[in-house]
């Protein structure tokens, strides 16, 4: 394995896709192509081809000694002005792993994948390949959609060969593989890792998100005139649920797997300085890898808002805005992960995804696992985004390892 190979591979292709600004690998567009061009002759020199599903993705297949395969990837797209690391590392990682084994007849079939259009940049609608491939993508959800310049979806993918009501196929497609694990190397975009110092972190899942908007009745009343216990005051009540919901967040934390949660919107009425609210509406968004966890978390949140409310002498709605299912990795490929980041950095630090990944959509589907590369700053989605060179070596290797591993782990299952 050869992680220095991976580097230059990456900088190669930021040479050919980047402006001063960053990485401009927009998915359907012409630089996104030529990415995809690029790396169509960095597999041609291991005498293997690159083969499209109907939904747009890329797959490269490298036979075994067993059907069973291990699917390893990522995504070659990028948002404008991007980082050189989302997505492509691990796609690049994937390319070594199949460089590995390239003169040999690996115990597993390999099957690398590049997914279309994981950002959702410019037409809003984020995992769009990997989600048809899953079988979840609504076709009509997305039938609509136009990018700024008034571009229509269905026209984009229908200049790179996609039919919009063919793209479910690459669900049936998927299904003809005898997938007995998905692996996905990426940055973790955040600050968890930096902050420990560690290179590389095993990743234990998906967030699932509930997110609600609460809405308390007061009774608006002259900030003067009326005595603070006579007040039916929407904004107080609000503001105490949002504390207790932090409370509620901090006693369900582990240190390993924090959960969170956010209140990000806040509106008064009537806003007037010398009124007091007589109504106050607020977001919830709450996040959880464990569905039990999350789910007690919405309740003792309802709880605490309606006890809350009596105490003000005010009412409380719920609203649900979006509500998304946790989605954990499998236990078995997690500890093989463990296995991996250990022997090549020491420990095998592990945390949950906050931002939802390809790898996510094959959950429902396979086994997954995915392995987090250190960021520096926490920054991604800038261009700005990196990765210490140490750091990012030690994780490449980590990540050739643990291909290496499930490998093993599938052909002999
Ligand atoms: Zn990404």
């Amino acid at each position: 394995m050869n992680a220095q190979r991976v580097i230059s591979d990456l900088r190669e292709l930021a040479s050919h896709t980047s402006t001063p600004e960053g990485a401009q690998r927009l998915a359907w567009g012409p630089v996104w192509r030529e990415a995809r061009e690029w790396f169509r002759g960095k597999v041609a020199e291991l005498g293997l081809r690159v083969q499209s599903d109907s939904a747009g993705n890329n797959w490269v297949t490298l036979g075994g000694r067993s059907p069973a395969t291990v699917i390893v990837g990522s995504h070659l797209d990028s948002v404008p002005n991007g980082g050189w690391l989302d997505g492509a590392l691990g796609v690049m990682a994937a390319l070594e792993a199949l460089r590995m084994y390239v003169n040999t007849q690996p115990p597993a079939t390999l099957k690398l994948v590049d997914w279309a259009d994981e950002e959702g940049a410019r037409f809003g609608r984020s995992l769009l390949g990997s989600s048809a491939a899953a079988g979840s993508l609504n076709i009509e959800a997305v039938r609509e959609l136009t990018d700024r310049q008034g571009t229509r979806l269905v026209d984009a993918l229908a200049e790179n060969g996609v039919m919009l009501d063919q793209m479910l196929d690459a669900h049936r497609e998927l299904k003809t593989i005898e997938a007995g694990a998905y692996l996905e190397l990426h940055i973790e975009q955040g600050p968890v890792l930096e902050s420990m110092n560690k290179s590389t972190g095993v990743v234990l899942g998906t967030f699932g998100v509930e997110r609600h908007m609460l809405r308390f009745t007061g009774q608006a009343a002259h900030s003067g005139s009326t005595p603070i216990p006579m007040r039916r005051d929407a904004f107080l009540a609000a503001a105490e649920t949002a504390l207790e919901c932090r409370e509620i967040a901090k006693r369900h934390s582990k240190p390993s797997a924090g959960v969170v949660c956010t209140v990000g919107i806040v509106n008064v009425e009537p806003k007037i300085v010398t009124a007091v609210p007589g109504i106050c509406e607020i977001s919830l968004d709450q996040r959880a890898l464990d569905p039990n966890v999350l789910a007690i978390m919405l309740r003792e949140a309802r709880d605490a808002s309606a006890r809350i409310a009596r105490d003000n002498n005010v009412t409380v709605e719920w609203r649900n805005l979006w509500r998304i299912e946790p989605r954990p990795f499998d236990p078995a490929l997690v500890r093989l992960c463990e296995d991996a980041v250990r022997e090549e950095t020491g420990e095998a630090p592990r945390l949950p995804s906050g931002p939802l990944h390809d790898a996510a959509e094959m959950v429902p589907h396979m086994p997954v696992v995915m392995m987090f590369a250190y960021s520096s700053n926490g920054l991604s989605h800038c261009k700005e985004e990196d990765t210490p060179p140490q750091h990012l070596e030690k994780t490449i290797r980590a990540f050739l390892r643990l291909v290496q591993k499930t490998v093993l782990h599938v052909a002999t299952a």
